[in-house]
């Protein structure tokens, strides 16, 4: 039986394992090895390092300075949580099974990514984007092209003209949400809207070239931010009653607790900016509060 099960070793997961381990709380930690840290190729809006760091290595950090604070123990994906007797959670994970007094969701979401072949590769050079409040700034004066279907892609757009006097919001055929409001939003910031065939996108060197659905080709794009939405990994906490809004992110109160006793989220899972930062502070409040609610810890000697 452990204090905390933490599903996910993102930032959040890992800070709150830190956390806890630093209150004296057993815990341990379910990873499915996706985090979308491992795809930053060079952050540059992370507190405290001049230079950037990627995101590998601040996971490998975090790692690292979970080792200084004693054991913790660790899983692979959880496949399965129910409720058990003595108000324990009973977790299957793969090549394991445990209990424990509390549940901690940090499992992120994943991005939907546009049909660019090799997006993988894309993501890794820096060509292909999914957060412009996180390297917006990094993309100055770039020919941008923002690839999405609705209202947040639009706004989307329109933020990152502090950036670039040349956004180009590209759907994907001609059949998009946007609404006329945000059509004339788009007109005013003077982002161009682009019916593109979603076929058409290739990458070329560091570049995005992409053909209009009347065929014309258009000049090449120098970053692309996919913003097709993203997919809250809540699967599982619905499975066991947590609320979720309507996107499927988990809703908590201002300790990040779920409306389920013993069972809290942070980090991207949860609604708000989809940011490092964010994630951590969310985690560091949620181990505290997790801290506050189990029986007291009292030093043996
Ligand atoms: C290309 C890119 C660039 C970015 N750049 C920046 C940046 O410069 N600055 C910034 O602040 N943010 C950036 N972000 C966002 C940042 O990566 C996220 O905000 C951060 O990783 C969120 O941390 P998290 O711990 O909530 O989730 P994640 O880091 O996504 O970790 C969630 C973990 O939970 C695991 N998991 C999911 N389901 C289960 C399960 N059933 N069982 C066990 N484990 C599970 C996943 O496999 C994953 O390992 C970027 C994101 C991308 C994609």
């Amino acid at each position: 039986v452990v204090d905390c099960l933490i599903l996910g070793a993102g930032p959040a997961g890992l800070t709150a394992a830190l956390y806890l381990r630093r209150f004296r709380r057993s815990v341990l930690v379910a990873d499915a090895g996706q985090s979308r840290a491992t795809l930053i190729p060079r952050s540059h809006n992370f507190p405290g390092f001049p230079g950037g760091v990627r995101g590998p290595e601040l996971l490998a950090r975090l790692r690292a300075q979970l080792t200084t604070v004693g054991p913790v123990a660790w899983g692979g994906r959880v496949l399965r949580l129910a409720p058990g007797e003595e108000s324990l959670w009973h977790t299957v994970f793969k090549n394991g099974a445990a209990r424990s007094r509390s549940i901690l969701f940090a499992t992120g979401v994943t991005d939907r990514r546009p049909p660019i072949p090799n997006a993988e590769m894309a993501i890794k050079t820096g060509l292909l984007r999914f957060c412009p409040i996180c390297d917006g700034f990094e993309a100055m004066r770039d020919r941008i092209a923002v690839i999405g279907m609705d209202d947040h892609a639009a706004r989307e757009a329109i933020f990152l003209r502090a950036y670039s006097p040349n956004i180009s919001l590209l759907t994907l055929g001609a059949n998009h949400n946007i609404s006329p409001d945000a059509c004339r939003s788009l007109e005013a910031a003077d982002v161009r809207l682009i019916a593109v065939h979603p076929d058409s996108l290739e990458v070329a060197g560091n570049l995005l070239l992409a053909r209009r659905t009347d065929g014309a080709a258009l000049p090449p794009f120098q970053t692309v931010y996919g913003a097709l939405g993203v997919d809250p990994q809540s699967i599982l906490a619905k499975g066991i009653g947590v609320v979720v809004d309507g996107g499927g992110c988990i809703v908590v109160d201002a300790h990040q607790r779920t409306a389920l006793p013993c069972v809290y989220a942070a980090g991207d899972v949860v609604r708000g900016l989809h940011q490092i930062s964010v994630a951590i502070g969310e985690a560091a409040i949620a181990a505290t509060a997790i801290h506050n609610m189990l029986p007291p810890v009292r030093d043996a000697c």
